[in-house]
């Protein structure tokens, strides 16, 4: 599907079947499927309700996320020199109206800009970076600090990726709208207390510079994610600490795109 001024357009039926009702197809064609939909306009579509909707990008090859990478107060740890990434499983994602189950009583909240590949990225240039890619969304990167603290590691794959832990959505906007590119406001509020505020302004390692150092390690695939830090505000840097309860809901917004909702509860 494809959203325009809050309407929704089954893509495949628009299309007569030129493009995939699967959205994860849509990104190995993302320029032909960009300038036809520029060619042909959407119409005003339905509306949709957001619990109905899937993650705007199901089954990305790959999933990656910095750590670190915003220069506001509070933030853990110091300044890395370079980016400091990992990689979240894609079993983990779900659509931007989520109930997830909290596998201890140390789980954290990330909120996130995630930016979805749009064209294979192998050793880019950070001043053509955007260019591979196909948009940004609202994405928030949980985690469970208990399984953190078991591994001497200190590795996040797996505290990251439990089942609903890569909530995204709820649609993506698309990089050609300038919005994208520029300075993005994001906030978390956790059962009505906003616990996260700042700006894509803060982050230490820009996207462009995000996608230019990982691609100069692992070439992107069209389709593939890549979530971006967290701003100050995490549960763990409070004091006392704020980890997510059975009942909590979360809700995380960013200015130009949208808000995703999780309600949260005890136990697998
Ligand atoms: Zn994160």
């Amino acid at each position: 599907m494809a959203a325009r001024d809050g309407g929704f357009v089954d893509v495949a039926l628009a299309s007569d079947g030129r493009f995939d009702s699967d959205p994860q197809a849509i990104y190995d064609r993302w320029e032909e499927f960009r300038d036809w939909a520029h060619q042909v306009g959407l119409g005003d579509g339905a509306p949709v309700a957001p619990e109905d909707l899937g993650p705007p990008v199901p089954r990305p090859r790959q999933v990656f996320a910095a750590a670190l990478n915003y220069r506001s107060p509070g933030s853990v740890g110091a300044p890395p020199e370079v980016p400091v990434v990992f990689t979240k499983y894609p079993s983990c994602l779900v659509g931007p109206v989520a109930d997830v189950a909290l596998p201890s009583a140390l789980v954290d909240y990330e909120v996130e800009l995630v930016v979805v590949i749009g064209r294979p990225a192998a050793a880019v240039a950070e001043r053509e970076a955007w260019d591979h890619v196909a948009g940004v969304t609202v994405g928030q990167d949980l985690i469970d600090r208990e399984l953190v603290s078991h591994d001497p590691t200190g590795q996040l794959c797996l505290p990251k990726s439990f089942p609903g832990f890569g909530p995204t959505g709820p649609w993506v906007l698309t990089a050609d709208e300038p919005a994208a590119r520029g300075e993005l406001e994001l906030e978390a509020i956790l059962s009505g207390e906003r616990m996260q505020h700042d700006t894509t302004a803060a982050m230490i390692f820009p996207v462009a510079e995000l996608i230019a150092r990982i691609s100069a390690v692992c070439p992107l695939f069209a389709g593939d994610l890549l979530f971006s830090g967290t701003p100050s505000g995490i549960g763990i840097t409070r004091d006392p600490p704020r980890y997510l309860r059975d009942g909590d809901v979360l809700v995380s917004r960013i200015g130009g795109i949208g808000e995703i909702t999780q309600r949260f509860h005890a136990g697998p």
